[in-house]
């Protein structure tokens, strides 16, 4: 087996016998003293680069092994969407109270607070109603999970 090795001051590509591995003599082309490697140069090389490539780290395994939490996004939107039609068609007669919450009347961006407010009490009729209070109320946001301050009313009526 030969041991292949460059020259270390112009870089000829050398080719000896490995018997003459730690032997020195004169590069044939610049004539200066070359050592022959105990090793091969070229293949040492070689080996040096198959180490240095990428060998799988346990850490990057471990991470693509930890599996993608799917949290359910219907959570999130959650809204409590109470009926107020529900509310005013209880057929048993007395007095009756129902908060509307002008956050709870918000529809892709439109206000439809006073619509709500409006067909509630046409709803109850004029007869059956005994009071209208504002309220001030606070609440977290969702999306922002900031808390607002909002407005609404207590409608009081007999149903
Ligand atoms: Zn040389």
């Amino acid at each position: 087996m030969d041991i292949v090795f460059n020259c270390p001051h112009c870089g000829l590509s050398l080719e000896v016998d490995q018997d003459a591995a730690g032997q020195q003599f004169d590069c044939p082309t610049c004539q200066k003293m070359v050592t022959v490697p105990a090793v091969a140069a070229v293949p040492i090389k070689t080996t040096l680069v198959g180490n240095a490539g990428p060998t799988p780290s346990p850490i990057e395994e471990k991470r693509m092994a930890v599996p993608v939490s799917q949290k359910p996004v219907e959570s999130l939107i959650q809204k409590p969407n109470k009926s107020l039609e529900m509310a005013a068609k209880e057929s048993k007669p007395g007095i009756r109270v129902t908060t509307i919450r002008h956050s709870d009347c918000k529809e892709a961006g439109k206000d439809k607070f006073d619509e709500v407010v409006s067909d509630f009490l046409n709803k109850i009729g004029d007869q059956n109603l005994v009071s209208i209070t504002p309220i001030n109320y606070s609440y977290l946001d969702n999306g922002s999970q900031k808390l607002f301050t909002d407005f609404g009313v207590m409608v009081i009526y007999r149903g």
